[in-house]
């Protein structure tokens, strides 16, 4: 299996490389669209901070999804920075503008000298005795009062455990990992998977391979693509007339909005949506059994709605066949399906998905009882206070935690609201002294009880499909149950009252003062 990180142009965010410092107030983890907002919200700030990735510029899942096709299924004015609006060719942008434009604005915030790439965080540890978090990443160690992981949910690709994969003789990549020095033209190619990725992928590789193979486990629900490039006098007018591209926003944003009833409380009103994405299918396949296979059997929003104009009639091309039997295993050769058939390929490509219930970064960071967040989580499922901080991991903030995702509209909102608590429990932790904070276990219980009530209504539960929204007990630890405002205004401010908070560490000064490095431990109730 190629491992090989393809990544985009590293233009514009050469960040620093330099020997790391022996110490930083806070860490930031990631440089995609999370931790990009976290480091420009912290430069304004004035805070003393390092943002550490793992690949060679900023960008995440935009840096890493090079693969043919790639785009975003949300709008570009609401998919991008409230504070950085930029002048999109496009209403849904592909992947290279996304790239460029998160580039562009690393660049102009002048953030990028305290970016250090191409380092990954290995262990990360809470330190009671000095109230800090020891970090070891692999270019270094340095310490830290406060860590805010944005590794994302969809950094980790998830191989396919399938018989013989690991023999096939052919080339063979993750749709994250795009190897582009494989000459496609011609090939015989099987794709393995029908989400989000796949449907971008799969009507590309249709126009340059010999024979396409799609192996489909689930047919999705696929709504028309309402995609167009903006003429020049609307770029113009989007650039030049005060407060047109926002209300542009906001129109988007209300619009989107109003899905979230069908998602959350009453899935019935998506029955005309459903009619309309069975007409996407009948306006591009004229083969009943055709129709048939790619036709779900599952609730409109169940698994995530997905967007395409191309996909549908790539299916139906000659050089396509739809498989929807089991795979069995895969030989050096070719892929073998439960009726015994193999079907020869050159190419495999995998779009199977990421580790999003089991994220890899829960394995490296070990809390105030000594335990990893994934230890902690193992028998609960993810699990957070607002999808940001976590009892017994003091001083850590996660941007895109649990329950933080979304159906049906911008993650970027979702890590605005996000950055903006984390600035004001900064705020509030420098003005009070306070050596740490951390959710209070019945905070953060009484929290996801009443999240998790209402996750019963949604489609999720009720839809009859499984996700990758769920995790292996069945508990829906990804998505957001309620309106995305809703999300914003349960973090407008820093809830101190639902924390516990630990006194200021002393200074290491007198003889008889308390032993140095000893945080005094107390439960200040705030006023
Ligand atoms: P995904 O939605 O998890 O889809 C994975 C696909 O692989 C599914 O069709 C799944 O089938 C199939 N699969 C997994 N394991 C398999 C196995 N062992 N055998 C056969 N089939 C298997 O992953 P993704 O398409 O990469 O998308 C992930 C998320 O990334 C999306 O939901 C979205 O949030 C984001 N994304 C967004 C965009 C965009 O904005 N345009 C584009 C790409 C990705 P089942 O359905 O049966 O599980």
């Amino acid at each position: 299996m190629s491992n090989s990180t393809t990544t985009g142009s590293h233009a514009g965010s050469p960040g620093h490389t330099g020997p790391l410092p022996a110490h930083v107030d806070v860490l930031v983890v990631g440089a995609g669209f999370a931790g990009l907002a976290t480091a420009i919200g912290l430069d304004e700030d004035g805070r003393d901070f390092l943002v550490v990735d793992k690949g060679d510029s900023v960008g995440g899942t935009w840096r890493d999804n090079t693969y043919p096709g790639a785009a975003c299924d949300v709008p570009s004015q609401l998919y991008s920075f409230s504070f950085a609006p930029n002048n999109w060719s496009r209403s849904f942008s592909a992947q290279p503008e996304i790239k460029a434009y998160l580039d562009g604005v690393a660049e102009r915030s002048g953030v990028l000298d305290r970016f250090r790439f191409a380092t990954t965080v290995d262990h990360a540890e809470w330190d009671a005795s000095v109230a800090r978090w020891k970090v070891r990443t692999s270019a270094g160690e340095l310490t830290a009062d406060v860590l805010v992981s944005g590794a994302g949910g969809l950094s980790e690709p998830k191989l396919p455990d399938i018989e013989g994969i690991d023999a096939f003789g052919g080339e063979i990549f993750h749709s994250a990992r795009w190897n582009h020095d494989v000459d496609l033209a011609g090939k015989r190619i099987a794709v393995i998977g029908t989400g989000a990725s796949a449907i971008q992928i799969v009507p590309e590789l249709q126009k340059v391979a010999g024979h396409l193979d799609v192996y489909q486990r689930t047919a999705p629900w696929v709504m028309p693509r309402h995609d167009r490039t903006y003429p020049a006098f609307e770029r113009l007018a989007l650039r030049t007339v005060p407060g047109l591209q926002k209300l542009y926003r906001t129109a988007i944003y209300w619009g989107r909005e109003t899905y979230v009833p069908a998602f959350t409380v009453a899935p019935d009103i998506a029955k005309p949506a459903e009619l309309l994405a069975k007409a996407n299918i009948r306006k591009a396949i004229d083969d009943p059994e055709l129709r048939r296979k790619v036709t779900p059997d599952f609730k409109f929003g169940c698994k995530r709605v997905l967007i395409s104009n191309a996909y549908y009639p790539a299916l139906a091309a000659d050089n396509t066949e739809l498989v929807t039997d089991r795979i069995a295993r895969i030989t050096p050769t070719g892929v073998v399906t439960a009726d015994g058939t193999e079907r020869e390929i050159d190419v495999l490509v995998v779009a199977t998905g990421f580790h999003t219930t089991d994220q890899p970064i829960a394995h490296h960071i070990v809390g105030r009882e000594g335990r990893t967040l994934a230890d902690t989580w193992a028998e609960s499922g993810m699990q957070a206070y607002r999808g940001t901080t976590i009892a017994g991991f003091p001083n850590l903030f996660q941007v895109v935690g649990p329950n933080t995702g979304l159906g049906h509209s911008s993650m970027v909102f979702i890590i605005e609201s996000q950055v903006a608590y984390i600035r004001d429990a900064l705020r509030v932790m420098a003005h009070n002294s306070y050596a740490a904070i951390e959710p209070r276990p019945d905070a953060q219980a009484e929290w996801n009880h009443s999240l998790h009530k209402r996750m019963g209504r949604t489609v999720w539960s009720t839809g009859g499909c499984a996700s990758w929204y769920l995790d292996e007990h069945g508990r829906n630890t990804t998505l957001w149950p309620r309106s995305t405002f809703n999300f914003r205004l349960g973090l407008s401010r820093f809830d101190t009252r639902a924390y516990r908070v630990t006194g200021p560490v002393p200074e290491p000064t007198t003889p008889s003062g308390p032993t140095p490095g000893t945080p005094t431990e107390r439960e200040v109730v705030p006023a």
